[in-house]
């Protein structure tokens, strides 16, 4: 059994990151297994050298201890080139130069009708590049975005079955099996970014190439990802990668109920370890 902890280094670690990083590592012990952990930094414009540093500083702290080297996307990108050239061959992909606004805007037209449908990557792209003449021709394009053409994207996967196992629980308790719809796909998930302009990659195609390059089997994480893996699992299928599965765990909520973000700076582990609250009381607060 291999499991990760793959956090990001754009903001301090906080009670939810604590729960997470514990819970996979200690699955991991019970089975026997590896645990991995990722600097998922690919946002460069947003990553900082002093938040790596105070997320080893946090794990340590936890208790927790990793395999080196840890991998960092940011060295990995070679890699998701590759991907991408794959994909792009055959015809999968396409450049896309709408600005937010822009996709904001034709996802919201009046003949649509109310508010813009959103899916586990933002706003439902409205297909606005998807079939400009010439454009999926030629070498793999730089500094612009590709977007995976969903439905072509099903259609070359013919008949193989969409499904992953979960371990944990989706939103509404999902476990077992979770066999996915290709027109569910089509309708609520649509032609992601695969390639952000400045980035060379985006999150959903890092995080598919890294565990299956990391061998991960169980992937550990927070059920607000849960939707978010099913296009992992169609990138897994297109790419011929096999799928790990999945552990979505419960979030960690404020007093509010709110799942708790980076800018939750007063719930940042580093805050509690400031103000002397020990590892075993912060366990504590998590409820583990
Ligand atoms: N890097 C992501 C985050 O910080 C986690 C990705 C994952 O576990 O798949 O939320």
């Amino acid at each position: 059994m291999i499991t990760r902890f793959a956090p990001s280094p754009t903001g301090p670690l906080h009670l939810g990151h604590a729960y997470s990083a514990l819970l996979a590592w200690e699955r991991a012990r019970a089975a026997g297994g590896r645990f991995l952990l990722r600097i998922e930094d690919i946002d460069q414009g947003r990553a900082r050298a002093h938040w790596e540093t105070q997320i080893y500083e946090d794990l340590r702290w936890l208790g927790l201890d990793w395999e080196v080297p840890v991998l960092r996307q940011s060295e990995n990108l070679p890699a998701y080139r590759a991907a991408l050239a794959a994909l792009w061959a055959r015809g999968l992909l396409y450049p896309c130069r709408c600005r937010r606004r822009d996709i904001l805007e034709a996802a919201s037209a009046p003949q649509e009708g109310g508010a813009p449908l959103t899916g586990p990557d933002g706003i439902l792209y409205p297909g606005t590049c998807r079939d400009r003449p010439g454009a999926r021709q030629g070498p793999l394009p730089q500094d612009v975005a590709l977007r995976l053409d969903m439905a072509r994207a099903l259609e070359a996967l013919g008949e193989t079955p969409l499904a992953f196992t979960e371990t944990g629980a989706g939103p509404d308790g999902a476990q077992g099996e979770i066999a996915l719809s290709p027109r569910q796909l089509i309708e609520t998930v649509g032609d992601v970014v695969l390639s952000r302009r400045e980035m060379g990659t985006s999150y959903h195609l890092a995080v598919v190439i890294d565990d299956a390059a990391q061998g991960v089997s169980e992937v550990t994480r927070g059920r607000d990802l849960f939707e978010a893996t099913a296009i992992h699992v169609v990138l897994q299928r297109l790419l011929d990668l096999p799928s790990p599965r999945y552990h979505h765990h419960r979030l960690i909520r404020d007093e509010d109920g709110r799942r708790l973000a980076k800018r939750d700076d007063a719930r940042a582990i580093a805050a509690y370890r400031a103000e002397g609250v020990s590892p075993a009381e912060l366990r504590d607060m998590v409820g583990l």
